[in-house]
């Protein structure tokens, strides 16, 4: 057996395996190193409330700055920072970061909703818990902003009974952080566990809005039922990835209150949105 492994352990010596794993390896490393470089940061995308034209609320959504790659979207590196525990000092470096930074602009704009994404890990991570609520404790506790903690569905999904027994201690913990379920309505959700969640807020997936105009795959019907369950379960709603003004016009004819997307505006900087149109 000990031949076998032997034998087994050659095999990653492949060179095209090799290059892409030292690659991985390598942007694993280099993140690692990009907190202290201060090569992360924050971009906020405005959240507008449908009936007064106003934005009502910002999404932080972090960015790297990589020396030689360019910028970096979350989608390219997040994934490599969740296999291991570099996804929770991201996570904290981004609820501290942003703390900073909102705390003048809500100053002047006491309504604002700050909202900033979960990963699996602040979810399922016990040990995890108790450092997340601290740091949104010294963070946030006598800043006077209104942080909006989101999750995705499928996030949810994975363990659906500790999400819940998770999202309740955060609350209890935190009375004044609300709760999102983000990219609803591609999960297989059973409505039935949306009743015994503590959650404020759901935001449409963008996936849907795409679909809108040409009503693809019912796209539609799905984003009116979520509006309609939205309101029954006494939730707010937020549209997600609105590019065009027929797809806003749609989501306002079927009683979205809230929406986000490039139509609006593309996520800026924290300097830039004072500049943005329905800033407060
Ligand atoms: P999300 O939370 O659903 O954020 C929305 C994403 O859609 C953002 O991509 C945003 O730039 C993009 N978006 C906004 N409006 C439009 C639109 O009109 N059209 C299109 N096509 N896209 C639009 P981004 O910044 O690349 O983030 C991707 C995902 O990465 C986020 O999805 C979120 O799940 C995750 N993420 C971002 N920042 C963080 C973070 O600080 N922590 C964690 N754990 N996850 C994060
Ligand atoms: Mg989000
Ligand atoms: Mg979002
Ligand atoms: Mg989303």
């Amino acid at each position: 057996a000990a031949k076998h492994a032997g034998k087994n352990r050659f095999a990653f010596f492949d060179p095209v395996m090799t290059e892409r794993a030292r690659e991985t390896l390598n942007l694993r490393y280099e993140l690692g190193q990009a907190i202290a470089a201060d090569q992360l940061f924050l971009d906020y995308q405005p959240r507008i409330d449908l009936k007064s034209g106003r934005i009502c609320g910002l999404e932080a959504l972090v960015r790297w700055q990589h020396p030689e790659r360019g910028v970096l979207s979350p989608g390219e590196f997040l994934p490599l920072a969740e296999r291991s525990d570099l996804i929770c000092r991201i996570g904290h470096w981004v609820l501290q970061q942003c703390a900073r930074e909102m705390a003048g602009v809500v100053a002047r704009s006491p309504d604002l909703r700050m909202a900033v994404n979960l990963s699996t890990r602040d979810l399922y991570e016990v040990q995890h818990i108790e450092t997340l609520v601290r740091t949104i404790q010294s963070g946030y506790g006598d800043s006077g902003i209104a942080l909006e903690l989101e999750i995705t569905e499928s996030m949810l999904m994975e363990n659906i009974h500790q999400a819940t027994e998770v999202l309740k201690t955060i609350k209890q913990a935190l009375p004044g952080v609300q709760i999102a379920i983000d990219d609803f309505g591609s999960g297989y959700s059973s409505l039935n566990y949306l009743r015994h969640l503590p959650i404020d807020t759901l935001k449409i997936d963008q996936a849907f809005i795409a679909d809108l105009a040409d009503d693809s795959g019912n796209a539609k019907s799905i984003v009116r039922s979520v509006i309609d369950l939205a309101r029954n379960l006494n939730l707010r709603v937020v549209a997600e990835g609105i590019e065009t003004e027929e797809q806003l016009h749609i989501v306002s004819q079927l009683g979205c209150e809230e929406a986000q997307g490039f139509y609006f505006s593309r996520p800026v900087s924290s300097s830039a949105l004072g500049t943005l149109d329905g800033f407060p």
